[in-house]
């Protein structure tokens, strides 16, 4: 196990109007794989001054290239190649990426898997987009149109590259936008990957401009920058507000997929075995470091301590280590930063007076090649409120906290009291209780005895601070346009 990705690319180039260029500057960074906490390999990252290219090639591309008068099938055609391209190499795209940010191969498989997916969905939608005709005077003929609008800036994290990629990419295409993607500084690599795939896929030079870069100088030029007519970001809450300022300057549209610290409620009519295997499974997926996962486990307090201990079990058995091998879906941590900040809220539990039941700070690998790698073990604290920095923050790590209910009334206050509102999970057999709930939870989605389901066809998004917009279903396809009004005056 733990052998580094095979690199068939060369990450040292930027793609910007078709081709493989040198960043002006001529600036790269060691990109470091985080299971072992050494450098593996080197990756391009745009300057000001490129990024500025790839919005004039992307511009250039939308106002005068032939990207503009393809019809609705030949943008599908071109989506439906990529998605091939994406699943014949998918072991590939996998492996840079569970090199690049310690996530395990089994769920890089997965991440591959569902990009293919979710270009072929949108290759489904781009021929169906379309106006109205409205009967609005007796004489005048009135329809709309929904035009593509521009220059999109994608703004991806670190934690599913590819797949968030595809997340932007897949709609704003198929809508006939360009594209500019600014992929995170700390995993770059696999996006660079798709390059070569975009480029193979035959889309005109310009459509898809992809460079990674720095968020303080290319994502803020990307994102500043005049002829970008919207900006899709995924990401912290913190830098989406400082966006949405950004964007507000020249009203760019905006889509804004942020954190969460998601819900997830166990009452006592539920199957105990199943919602365990389900919240344990839903929370230290690649060791936390999803925005979906299911951070505060509410239980009724009734079944708080069979639940516990049936939790536990599953967390005893869970696949942590190795982001190679394929048993594990509990990895290493991305970062230096994103370790310190975890054992920060671990300290602050401590101090709280929280009882942690498994896991805790300090952990180093019994395996010599892991020991410099950044790691936490799964862990588990309870004796904490709402109220706790440690229940409010999104830790972004491995860490569970598990809090007794009353009654319904309890359970759903307690769920909303946070700043975010992403994701929740439900478990329950009472079908009455399934609904009253659902729809009294804060939250972009509720899943009902089931967790982390995302599939293209459903609309995927936040309310209060984890965003704006949704992407998935044809609301993320409109998300990607305008309309124009039309009437012509028909008079005789
Ligand atoms: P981040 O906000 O630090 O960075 C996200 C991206 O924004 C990166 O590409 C970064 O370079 C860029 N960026 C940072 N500052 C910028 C600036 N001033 N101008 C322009 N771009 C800038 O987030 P992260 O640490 O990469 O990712 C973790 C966060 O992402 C978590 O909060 C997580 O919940 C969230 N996330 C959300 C979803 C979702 O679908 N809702 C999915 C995955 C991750």
């Amino acid at each position: 196990m733990l052998q580094p990705a095979p690199v068939p690319t060369a990450f040292d180039r930027l793609f910007i109007g078709g081709e493989f260029v040198m960043p002006v500057g001529g600036s790269g960074i060691e990109s470091i794989n985080p299971a072992v906490g050494k450098n593996w390999t080197s990756v391009a990252m745009a300057e000001a001054r490129d990024v500025a290219a790839a919005v004039d090639a992307a511009q250039a591309a939308f106002r005068s290239g032939p990207w503009r008068k393809f019809t609705g099938v030949q943008r599908a055609r071109l989506l439906e190649e990529l998605a091939r391209r994406i699943e014949a190499d998918a072991e590939t795209l996998a492996l840079i990426d569970s090199t690049d940010n310690g996530k395990p191969i089994a769920l890089c498989r997965l991440d591959a898997a569902n990009a293919d997916y979710w270009f072929r969905y949108f290759a489904g939608l781009a021929d169906k987009l379309h106006g109205e005709q409205l009967p609005v005077t007796a004489n005048d003929w009135a329809y709309t149109i929904l035009e593509p609008l521009g220059v999109v800036a994608a703004i991806i994290p670190w934690n599913s590259p590819v797949l968030i990629a595809a997340w932007k990419l897949a709609p704003a295409l198929a809508a006939g936008n360009t594209v500019v993607l600014k992929p995170s500084e700390l995993a770059p690599a696999s996006c660079l990957r798709l390059a070569e795939l975009v480029r193979d896929a035959g889309f005109p030079p310009g459509v898809v401009n992809i460079v990674p870069g720095f968020g303080r100088t290319a994502g803020e030029a990307l994102a500043s920058h005049p002829a970008v007519a919207k900006i899709s970001f995924t990401g912290s809450d913190a830098t989406a507000k400082h966006l949405g300022a950004v964007a507000a300057q020249d009203f760019k549209s905006v889509t804004m997929e942020c954190g969460g610290k998601a819900p997830f409620i166990v009452f006592p009519d539920a199957d105990l075995g199943d919602a365990a295997a389900k919240a344990v499974g839903g929370m230290f997926v690649n060791a936390g470091q999803q925005c979906t996962v299911a951070a505060r486990v509410l239980v009724h307090r009734k079944i708080f301590d069979d639940f516990t201990a049936q939790y536990l079990r599953q967390v005893a058995a869970l696949g942590f280590g190795d982001p190679a091998d394929p048993k594990n879906t509990a990895g290493a941590i991305v970062s230096e930063g994103q370790l310190a900040r975890i054992n920060r809220y671990l300290g602050i539990a401590k101090t709280e007076g929280a009882a942690i039941l498994t896991g805790g700070p300090g952990y180093v690998p019994a395996d010599p090649r892991l020991k410099d790698g950044y790691w936490v073990q799964p862990t588990v604290i309870t004796g904490l409120g709402q109220q706790s920095s440690v229940c409010q923050d999104e830790i972004f790590g491995p860490v569970a906290v598990l809090q007794p209910f009353e009654d319904e009334d309890d359970a759903i206050s307690q769920a909303n009291a946070t700043r975010y509102g992403l994701t929740s999970g439900v478990f329950t057999n009472d079908i009455r209780r399934a609904h009253r709930v659902a729809s009294r939870l804060e939250a972009g989605i509720v899943w009902v005895n089931t967790y982390r389901r995302i599939v293209p066809g459903l609309p995927y998004g936040g309310v209060k601070n984890s965003g704006i917009g949704r992407e998935g279903g044809i609301d993320a396809l409109r998300a990607y346009t305008r309309t124009k009004s039309v009437i012509v005056d028909a008079t005789p």
